[in-house]
C-alpha cells in the first residue's frame, strides 16, 4: 500500500501549523514547527500570496495528513459525508473521528495516530470484546473500544493515563484508564474538535 514516506515534521511546516504527528516530541521544545515555523525548502521563508485554492488545497492536506490518510481514501470521506443529510464539512470531521485509530488515539492509548493505526492492525484493539484490526472501522454510540486482554501489560498501554492527563480526552468518549478501555458516549460534533480546521474550504475544494 502507499504511504507517505517524507519527515512528518516537513508535513507541519508545510502546512503552516502543529499537526502533532510525532507524539510526546510535539509537546517538547524539540519540536520543528517551534524552531521553524516557515515551509521547508529553499524559498521556504519566500512571501507569496496564495490563492483561494491554494488556501483549501492547503486546508484540505492538512486535515488529510492530521487523520494519515491518502487522498483516495480521503475523498471517499468526502463522499459519504456529501451523501449524508446535515452540513458536509461537519459529516467530513464526525467521520474521520469515529475511524477506529483515531478513538485509539483519542483515548490515550497511543502516542500518536499513526502508531494507533499500528497497534490497531496488530490485534491489540477490541470492539465490544471483539478483535477488529481494521483502522478505519467505523465506531457507533455505545461501542466499548478496549485494550485486549493479553495487550495490557504493553507499556505504552500503561502510561496511557499519563498521556490522556497531558491531552485530555474529548467529551464523547468515556474513558476508565485502569481497565484499559473507553466507551463511546455520543457521536462527536464540531464542538469537539478544537484543533483549528476550517472544513468549509475543504467542501468548497471538492465542490469545484
Ligand atoms: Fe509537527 Fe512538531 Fe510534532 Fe514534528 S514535532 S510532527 S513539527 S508538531
Amino acid at each position: 500500500m502507499a504511504r507517505y514516506t517524507e519527515s512528518k515534521c516537513r508535513i507541519c511546516r508545510r502546512e503552516g501549523t502543529k499537526v502533532f504527528l510525532k507524539g510526546d516530541r510535539c509537546y517538547t521544545d524539540k519540536c520543528a514547527y517551534e524552531r521553524r515555523a516557515y515551509p521547508p525548502g529553499e524559498h521556504g521563508r519566500a512571501r507569496k500570496k496564495s490563492s483561494d485554492y491554494a488556501i483549501q488545497l492547503r486546508e484540505k492536506q492538512k486535515v488529510r495528513r492530521m487523520y494519515g490518510l491518502l487522498e483516495g481514501q480521503f475523498r471517499k470521506y468526502f463522499e459519504m459525508a456529501d451523501s449524508r443529510k446535515g452540513a458536509t464539512g461537519e459529516n467530513l470531521l464526525e467521520l474521520l473521528e469515529r475511524r477506529l485509530d483515531n478513538v485509539v488515539y483519542r483515548l490515550g492509548f497511543s502516542n500518536s495516530r499513526a502508531q494507533a493505526r499500528q497497534l490497531v492492525r496488530h490485534g491489540h484493539i477490541t470492539v465490544n470484546g471483539r478483535r477488529v484490526n481494521i483502522p478505519s472501522f467505523i465506531v457507533r454510540v455505545g461501542d466499548v473500544v478496549a485494550v485486549a486482554e493479553k495487550s495490557k501489560k504493553i507499556i505504552l498501554f500503561q502510561e496511557a493515563q499519563e498521556v490522556l492527563a497531558r491531552r485530555g480526552a474529548p467529551g464523547w468518549v468515556e474513558v476508565d484508564g485502569t481497565e484499559f478501555k473507553g466507551a463511546i458516549k455520543a457521536l462527536p460534533v464540531r464542538d469537539d474538535i478544537t484543533f483549528p480546521i476550517n472544513e468549509q474550504l475543504i467542501v468548497e475544494l471538492y465542490s469545484k
